[in-house]
Order: C-alpha cells, then structure tokens, then sequence
C-alpha cells in the first residue's frame, strides 16, 4: 500500500442537487482526506483539456457541454490506495452496472451526469491534480 493523491470532481449534476456535503462524508469516512478543494464553473478550454484524452470518443463533445452546464467541486483527496479506493466508493462509469453502496449508483443520473470524476491510474492523477492545483495549494495530512 502506498500514500497517494487523486482527482475528485463532484460534476455539476451533483452540485445542482446539493449533494457536495454528502459526498464529501463518503471520502472521509473511507479514509480519503480531503487536502485540496474549490468551487469553479469549467471553461470550455478548460474541460476540453482536461478531458483531451476521450477526444476521439463519440460522447466527447456532449460531456464538455455538460462538464460545463454549472459549477463543479474539484478536491485533492490522499490516502492509503487513494486512487483505487477512490474508484471503488464511486462504482461503475455507468450507474446501471454500478455497485450498490457507491456514489454513482445511488445518486447518478445517466451514464454522462454520474455525479463524479476520479483518476483512473497514477498517471492520469499526476496529470490531473496538477492540471487544477499547485503543489502549494494541496495540504497533505502529514504537513498541516
Ligand atoms: P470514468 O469517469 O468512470 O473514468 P470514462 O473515463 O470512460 O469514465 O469517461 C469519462 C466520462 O465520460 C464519464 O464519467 C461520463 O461522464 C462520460 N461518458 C463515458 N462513457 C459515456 C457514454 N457511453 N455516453 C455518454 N457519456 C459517457
Ligand atoms: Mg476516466
């Protein structure tokens, strides 16, 4: 097991139906620590590079105009395994197939608008925790 960081995004549709303080509570109670976060409305720049490597994919254009349809949550979480777990607590990309317990299945709507972003891999971690924050601004459990 190793100490690691991930990318969380509670997506617009899970911020329209105030779902924030109860997703949050899912992370903590699992062990992910909340070390980074903000409130933003994604450009269209700026979902489009975050998201560039589903550019080939049919669904792309549709999920930059929904990553964009209202105001997004993105954190850092930290924790032991935190990339993995943090996939786990939210289940399957499509809500239908998703675990019962997770975050997609009890609240997504659609296979596009399900409720959370999270990186897949320490690479795309890498990638997208420095594509929002700064080393700076993310304060890990073992320095604040
Ligand atoms: P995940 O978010 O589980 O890592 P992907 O990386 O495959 O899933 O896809 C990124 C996002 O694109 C999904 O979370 C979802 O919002 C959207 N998406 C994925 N597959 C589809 C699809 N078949 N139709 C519409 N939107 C999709
Ligand atoms: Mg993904």
């Amino acid at each position: 097991m190793a100490l690691e960081r991930t990318l969380s995004i509670i997506k617009p549709d899970g911020v329209r139906r105030n779902l924030i303080g109860r997703i949050f509570s899912r992370f903590e109670t699992n062990g992910l620590t909340i070390i980074a976060t903000r409130m933003h409305h994604l450009s269209r720049a700026e979902a489009e590079g975050f998201y560039a490597v589903h550019k080939a994919r049919p669904f792309f254009n549709d999920l930059v105009t929904y990553m964009t349809s209202g105001p997004v949550v993105i954190s850092v979480l930290e924790g032991e395994n935190a990339i993995a777990k943090h996939r786990e607590i939210m289940g399957a990309t499509d809500p239908k197939k998703a675990a019962p317990g997770t975050i997609r299945a009890d609240f997504a709507e659609s296979i596009e608008a399900n409720t959370v972003h999270g990186s897949d891999a320490p690479e795309t971690a890498a990638f997208e925790t420095g594509w929002f924050f700064r080393g700076t601004e993310q304060f890990s459990v073992a320095t604040r």
